[in-house]
């Protein structure tokens, strides 16, 4: 299959980023978001992007101006109905999700696969909210998507193995190096990281250290480019906190139950970075 047209479906830090990769690498793509100004937001990024790009003599202008032309900004689902592939990066929630895959099933041609970039969310349950499982696989980019070169690629139970080699080989085309990996929560690389993330946070809880102190260990004693704190401020505290509930119901093992900390920060609405609050102040 030859996929041409793609639909990013969240113009969040992750929806903008893998936008910019794929229009990058020649697809054109809607940039979907429930309103215009969340489109306008990511594209302004991903334009940010790219001018420094230029600036630092990684692109021509004209790849930019390419790159730009190949965008079109969206805040209508149907939409969809142009496209050869839909990746999803909106919220970590499962029933946002599952009613935007129903949805995309009704609206996308026959021949399209519907990816997620979730975190921790089993592809197989969003799979079922559509009439297409085989055709519905994860693609699950890292932070920062332009920089980060991994993509885990889960198949769900039913994601056939041509649909699958179709993704691995678009992850190549846009430069990024695809890892398969099974369906089981928070994949490889969050079952990993976010437990870890979730122990920094009882660190800080338990007044074991403050939160330079924690960074800093992490930093300077295992050779981590960024303390799991200032981590956890880049990636969002209420993606952090869906990917423990994720683990915690999944596993039904308390060893991955949220820190209470964390809780509070999200009820608090300091979400990290994206908010200018988490952890630490970026006002
Ligand atoms: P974000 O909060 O920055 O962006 C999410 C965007 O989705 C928002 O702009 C929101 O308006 C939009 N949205 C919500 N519901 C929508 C709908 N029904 N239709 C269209 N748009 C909708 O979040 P993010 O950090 O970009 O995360 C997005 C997804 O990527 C999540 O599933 C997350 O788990 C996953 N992810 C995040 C990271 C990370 O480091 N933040 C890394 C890998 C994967």
């Amino acid at each position: 299959m030859n996929i041409k047209n793609i639909m990013v479906i969240g113009a969040g830090q992750m929806g903008s980023g893998i936008a910019q990769v794929c229009a990058q690498a020649g697809f054109n793509v809607y940039l979907n978001d429930l309103k215009e100004e969340l489109v306008q937001k990511g594209i302004g990024v991903i334009k940010k992007n790219l001018t420094r790009s230029v600036e630092k003599g990684r692109m021509t202008e004209e790849d930019k101006t390419a790159t730009v032309d190949r965008l079109t900004a969206s805040t209508n689902i149907h939409d969809a109905k142009h496209v050869d592939l839909v990746i999803e990066a909106a919220v970590e929630n499962m029933d946002i999700k599952t009613k935007i895959f129903a949805q995309l099933d009704e609206i996308t041609p026959e021949h399209t696969i519907l990816a997620s970039n979730t975190s921790s969310l089993p592809i197989t349950e969003i799979a079922a909210a559509t009439k297409r499982p085989k055709q519905v696989i994860g693609m699950h980019f890292m932070n920062p998507v332009p920089v980060m070169k991994l993509v885990e690629i889960i198949r769900g139970l039913a994601t056939t193995d041509e649909v699958y080699q179709v993704i691995e080989d678009m992850t190549k085309s846009l430069n990024k190096v695809p890892v398969e990996v099974e369906d089981f929560p928070g994949f490889v690389s969050n079952r990993i990281l976010m437990p870890m993330i979730n122990e920094a946070i009882y660190t800080l809880y338990e007044g074991v250290a403050g939160k330079e102190a924690i960074d800093e260990v992490m930093k300077l004693g295992m050779n981590h480019p960024m303390g799991p704190l200032t981590l956890a401020d880049f990636i969002g505290l209420d993606t952090c906190l869906y990917i423990m509930e994720t683990l915690h119901e999944g596993f039904g093992d308390d060893k991955y139950r949220p820190c209470p900390l964390l809780r509070k920060y999200v009820k608090a609405g300091w979400l990290g970075r994206k908010t200018g609050r988490g952890f630490y102040s970026y006002e």
